[in-house]
């Protein structure tokens, strides 16, 4: 009803302005959310969003796996100290073509210090 309301031949008004963007805002969350689980499903592991995690808390992932014949999504943490420079290391997705591969990546140097992640086998090793 309100989208129809903007065909109407009158002024634009600041509320016209606020439900645009009011649909605007709950399309790109909905998309997002579509965009995210379907991430998770298809490769198993996402960084799992900050409204899940605290401010304080290192990064976590939401990760799908099997347990007893199910398929269970849990809230994971994986960590690791940078062999380079004792700093902690993250997962972060990679760039370009490998924009939905998880890479682990050192704090103190994310550009130099990049690991690939093995979430079966925990474990990986040293690109750059
Ligand atoms: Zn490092």
């Amino acid at each position: 009803m309100g989208w129809l309301r903007l065909f109407e031949n009158r002024p634009l008004s600041t509320l016209d302005l606020a439900f645009v963007m009011f649909v605007v805002g709950i399309g790109w969350v909905t998309w997002d959310f579509i965009r995210t689980t379907w991430w998770l499903l298809a490769d198993r592991i996402i960084p799992a969003s900050e409204m899940l995690i605290s401010w304080g808390e290192p990064p976590a992932q939401l990760e799908s796996f099997k347990e007893s014949g199910t398929r269970l999504i849990g809230l994971v943490r994986y960590s690791a100290t940078c062999p380079e420079c004792a700093a902690a290391i993250e997962l972060r997705y990679g760039q370009a073509h490998q924009r939905r591969r998880l890479f682990g990546c050192c704090v103190e140097a994310p550009h130099e210090h990049v690991f690939t992640f093995d979430r079966v086998k925990r474990q990986g090793w040293r690109i750059h």
